[in-house]
């Protein structure tokens, strides 16, 4: 199968974008899907965001719609053709920045339209007319009721990231949705795994579906250094402060299973002395994009968010990733470390091990990366001996920093330095100059002296610290439960 894109026949205006992108051969899942899409049938994939999907569907839909495209400013003339329904407000502020990006160079038009933000600027977008609609569910129906969106005309419609759309709750929704458009259509429907579930909504809603399935990247990178301790509820957060520390890690994303573990944390963190935003479905839309703007310009050192909120985002090369929480599926570890240890960049990925049910998720973990997975104790700062290494007085502690600590902290930051250097280049090849979210992440310009800022938040109150209400250092964390070996990367 051939991966360019000049093999597609492509009309000129939609070559011309891709070209613009800086594409050069397609994924795995557009050489695959984009030519049964230029057909006409029906497709039910599994992929996964960042697999390239945006592009898989929508530049064969653009393609198909070429035909309706006109210059008039007549909104009859522009009746939604293309509804593409996204589970959260990021992801399909994101899928609808990239449609606009390849259609740039026709006159079909697009928006979006999602909750948490006012209708009537959306409103008077949707009755100017657009051609392609990406929406959230739940806005989509606000809309379709107070009348603002007319669906009688759409040929296509996708529905991307079913298995989430379905998780958070939204069939009802797309139950509702799915009858106001017209029965001859052509259904795409995207999810990362085939559960009966999502075989039952293809089932009943796809016609003829060709299946395709990308090889499913399980593997997490060798560049990845993964460490499970085995840590308890109260010292988490403790063991989180050790570990940044510890690595002087300048910015990271911490990964929780609930929407109120997520609040909680960042709350703490932030009462830490830490430059911390929280991502989670409860928090406004303005309120979401500011902390992702916030994070991608290194004003905000620690991301705290769950896995809905965080899916799909493009941000990627963090120095480091914690998972405050076991997730719940494995699949969500893979992803949730995939934001590290990118393009050769040597990254860090920490998992505290602690919950009842952590022991059948880890187990499930180890079999879908195929690693085994070695629980380590964690060993805090305050419970080594005194006298044995820096006469008891830690990095954070002191005026001056440790000299062997310091020199490591340099040679680590060289290379992150070299790292970022490189960057650039590597990205402008592939990455769209998408100017919010498709930018790729670029670490802080923070000067290589600067202490990060858990340093000197643990300077400036090391008694607090030692005396939290949440801290037990005295106490040894044993690791919950053994493994033969450590994990092979
Ligand atoms: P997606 O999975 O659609 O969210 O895409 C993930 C990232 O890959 C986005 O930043 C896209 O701009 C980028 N991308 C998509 N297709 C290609 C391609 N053929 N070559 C290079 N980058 C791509």
């Amino acid at each position: 199968m051939t991966t360019s894109f000049s093999h597609l026949s492509l009309a000129e205006p939609l070559a011309r974008a891709v070209a613009e992108m800086g594409y050069e051969s397609m994924t795995p899942i557009q050489a695959q899907a984009i030519p049964v899409v230029l057909t006409g049938k029906d497709v039910m994939g599994a992929a996964q965001t960042g697999t390239g999907k945006t592009a898989a569907f929508s530049l064969p839909l653009l393609q198909r719609l070429l035909k309706h495209e006109n210059s008039s400013t007549s909104p009859a003339r522009h009746p939604v053709r293309a509804l593409v329904l996204l589970p959260t407000r990021e992801l399909a502020d994101q899928v609808a920045q990239q449609i606009k990006l390849y259609a740039k160079y026709t006159n079909l038009r697009s928006a979006v339209v999602f909750g948490g933000m006012d209708m009537k600027p959306q409103t008077a977008e949707l009755k100017r007319g657009v051609e392609v609609l990406v929406a959230t569910p739940g806005r989509l129906l606000d809309h379709i009721e107070a009348k603002n969106a007319v669906l009688n005309q759409v040929e296509y419609v996708v529905l991307d990231e079913a298995d989430r759309m379905l998780d958070i709750g939204f069939l009802p929704d797309l139950q509702r949705i799915l009858s106001y458009l017209p029965k001859q259509r052509t259904t795409l429907l995207f999810s990362a795994t085939f559960s009966p579930e999502i075989k039952r909504l293809a089932g009943s809603y796809l016609q003829d579906p060709v299946t395709i399935e990308v090889a499913r990247s399980n593997a997490t990178a060798s560049t990845v250094a993964q460490h499970f301790y085995g840590v308890n509820d109260d010292n988490k957060r403790h063991a989180l402060h050790q570990v940044l520390r510890r690595h002087g890690i300048k910015q990271a994303f911490v990964f929780v299973n609930s929407k109120l573990g997520c609040a909680r944390l960042a709350r703490a963190l932030d009462h830490d002395g830490l430059k911390t935003a929280a991502l989670h479905g409860d928090k406004s839309q303005d309120e979401r994009l500011k902390a992702l703007d916030a994070f991608k310009k290194g004003e905000v050192d620690l991301l705290v968010c769950t896995d809905v909120a965080a899916r799909g985002l493009d941000i990627k090369d963090v120095p480091a990733v914690f998972n405050m929480d076991i997730p719940f599926n494995a699949e969500d570890y893979v992803h949730r470390i995939g934001r590290t240890g990118r393009a050769g960049a040597s990254g860090l990925a920490v998992s505290f091990v602690g919950g009842s049910n952590d022991a059948r998720l880890v187990a499930e973990i180890e079999k879908l990366i195929n690693k085994k997975i070695e629980v380590e104790a964690l060993e805090f700062d305050e419970d080594r001996p005194r006298g044995r290494i820096n006469d008891g007085r830690r990095m954070y502690n002191r005026e001056g920093q440790d000299p062997r600590q310091a020199a490591e902290n340099q040679g680590r930051e060289r290379d992150r330095e070299r790292e970022r250097d490189r960057r650039p280049q590597q990205r402008a090849h592939g990455a769209p100059r998408d100017p919010f979210f498709d930018q790729p992440y670029q670490a802080p310009s923070l000067s290589p002296d600067a202490a990060p800022a858990w340093e000197a938040a643990a300077k400036a109150a090391p008694a607090a610290r030692a005396i939290s209400s949440n801290i037990k250092p005295k106490r040894k964390v044993a690791a919950l439960f053994k493994a033969a070996q450590p994990v092979v990367s």
